[in-house]
């Protein structure tokens, strides 16, 4: 049996056994998703949003890319938060890093990874040059690494909170909340880092007056 022919026999005994279990499953879920969180994961295989969290189908809304990434100009991840906070409403928003990050790592070197990596890396560069006092002065590259993975989710959850798109559901619906939070994959726990509530108080800068 090729790799992929496992894939499909496995989701086959997966859904019987759902079926099995609870005979109702699959006509409540396919007709109505309320999920209560959106997810905003890095990519990484070893981070599965529902299985480190102990839920079910229907319950998270989830995005993920390369280090778990808000970037402002990224269609893709406003399209989802938008969605998830105007329209499903959910009460929370977390995003979810993890020491070990592949991105992260790559993001603190100087390899050539070529476009269009080089473009989503530098993101993470421009992290690490915020933090860079902090940064340069932890000798271990392995603690020095796992900071910045820290210091990079609390700066995405800021970028959360500088989008039109939070300030505007904070102001109408004072909801959602903001979660940063980061997976050890050697222990699989999850560490709290960062929280917001809505209607924290952001750099004016990045704050929109005429909602
Ligand atoms: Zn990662």
């Amino acid at each position: 049996m090729k790799s992929y022919e496992l894939l499909l026999e496995n989701n086959k005994d997966w859904a019987a056994g759902q079926v099995n279990a609870d005979p109702e499953f699959f006509k409540r879920l396919s007709s109505l998703q309320t999920p209560e969180f959106l997810w905003i994961g890095c990519s990484d295989s070893r981070v599965p949003a529902d299985k480190i969290t102990g839920t079910q189908p229907g319950e998270i809304f989830v995005h993920r890319n390369i280090a778990n990434m808000v970037v402002h100009t990224d269609v893709n991840l406003l399209s989802v938060l938008d969605y998830a906070v105007n329209h499903l409403k959910v009460r929370h928003v977390i995003v979810c890093g993890h020491y070990g990050c592949g991105g992260v790592k790559a993001a603190m070197g100087n390899q050539d990874f070529k476009p269009v990596l080089n473009m989503w890396l530098r993101n993470i560069k421009d992290v690490y040059h915020v933090y860079k006092d902090e940064l340069n002065a932890i000798g271990n590259e392995e603690q020095r690494t796992d900071r910045l993975v820290e210091l990079n989710v609390i700066e995405q959850v800021s970028h959360l909170a500088q989008t039109s798109i939070i300030q505007r559901a904070w102001k109408n619906d004072n909801l959602p909340h903001l979660h940063g939070w980061v997976y050890g994959l050697k222990d699989g726990l999850i560490k709290p880092v960062m929280e917001m509530a809505p209607n924290s108080s952001i750099d004016p800068l990045y704050q929109y007056n005429d909602l």
